[in-house]
């Protein structure tokens, strides 16, 4: 596996590759690689010819009151679960190289950086589409790989690469999960032993949610009621959000309908919690003017 740490060394390395005509993959990380992470290099690995991984903790995307300093960074074991993932290059520049002294330039997207993880961290997206747009115009992959983890981040790389035409084939992969349902974070680190038994709680309502859909339930109020009160159940977390929104758009709905996403973010101690749940809404069948569930007309 070739290290590469400066950033026009790896724009020459993928000039080679395009001209000689191979395929490569991107896997965008901060590094303290996980399972999650993981599953993302193991599906790119199969799309491509020579796949890179990004080891870059972005100062750009972290909030001045959020842990940028205390980011975990095991370098050596992120190194050796990229080499035997059959990783071809990692690319972990310095922030230096990244952002040389008189650097300018951001990208900004609108609507869909301003909500949820855009009200309660400002410039993060900012800091998300600059450094992805970088690597991208770098590593130039015909695939890169992000998580449903992650959903609003993934939907804005998809707008981001539409818009500026960076020709990369944009996959989502479903997020991973510890056994009792919380989605893997490198921030899971950093909770307590007592932290780390309630954290699963946001999965919990989150599901909570999406039976209450099952059941036949459409109005946002229940099933937002619905989520809350699970969280509530739980006295060491707190909710940033917890929303029935549009899956392609991100726009809150008043009622569930179609394909939609159901989003939450919780804080516990000083740790913040993501994650979401897609789901296709299912039709109500129509039957004598009557709506039921699942019956099927019997005249
Ligand atoms: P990060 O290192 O946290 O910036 O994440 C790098 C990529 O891994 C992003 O595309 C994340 O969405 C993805 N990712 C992080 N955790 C998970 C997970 N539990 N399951 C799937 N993908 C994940």
């Amino acid at each position: 596996m070739n290290i590469i740490t400066v950033p026009r060394a790896m724009a020459v390395w993928s000039r080679r590759l395009h001209r000689e005509g191979v395929t490569i993959g991107l896997v965008p990380t901060m590094g303290a690689l996980h399972e999650g992470h993981r599953a993302l290099i193991r599906k790119a690995r199969l799309s491509c010819d020579a796949l890179v991984v990004s080891v870059f903790v972005n100062p750009r995307q972290f909030g001045p009151a959020e842990d940028l300093t205390r980011y975990p960074r095991p370098f050596a074991q992120d190194r050796a679960l990229c080499a035997h993932e059959g990783v071809d290059v990692l690319f972990a520049p310095s922030r230096e190289a990244m952002y040389p002294p008189g650097f300018q330039t951001v990208v900004a997207l609108q609507e869909l950086a301003r909500r949820w993880e855009g009200t309660v961290r400002p410039h993060h997206f900012q800091g998300v589409a600059t450094v992805v747009t970088k690597l991208l115009c770098l590593v130039r992959p015909h695939v890169v790989v992000f998580g449903q983890k992650d959903y609003q981040q993934a939907l804005l790389v998809q707008r981001l690469v539409e818009d500026l035409n960076l020709g990369a084939r944009v996959v989502v992969h479903p997020t991973v999960r510890e056994p009792d349902g919380l989605a893997l974070s490198s921030r899971n680190v950093y909770l307590t032993t007592a932290q780390r038994r309630a954290a699963p709680v946001l999965y919990r309502a989150l599901r909570a949610g999406w039976a209450a859909i099952r059941s036949g339930i459409r109005s946002e109020a229940q099933i937002s009621r619905i989520m809350h009160d699970t969280v509530a159940a739980e006295p060491l977390a707190q909710v940033d959000y917890l929303a029935l929104c549009d899956a392609r758009t991100l726009e809150p709905l008043r009622r569930a309908a179609g394909k939609v996403a159901l989003l939450g973010a919780i804080r516990i101690g000083k740790v913040r919690l993501i994650d979401n749940l897609l789901v296709t809404v299912p039709a109500k069948k129509r039957t004598g003017g009557r709506i039921r569930l699942g019956e099927q007309r019997s005249d």
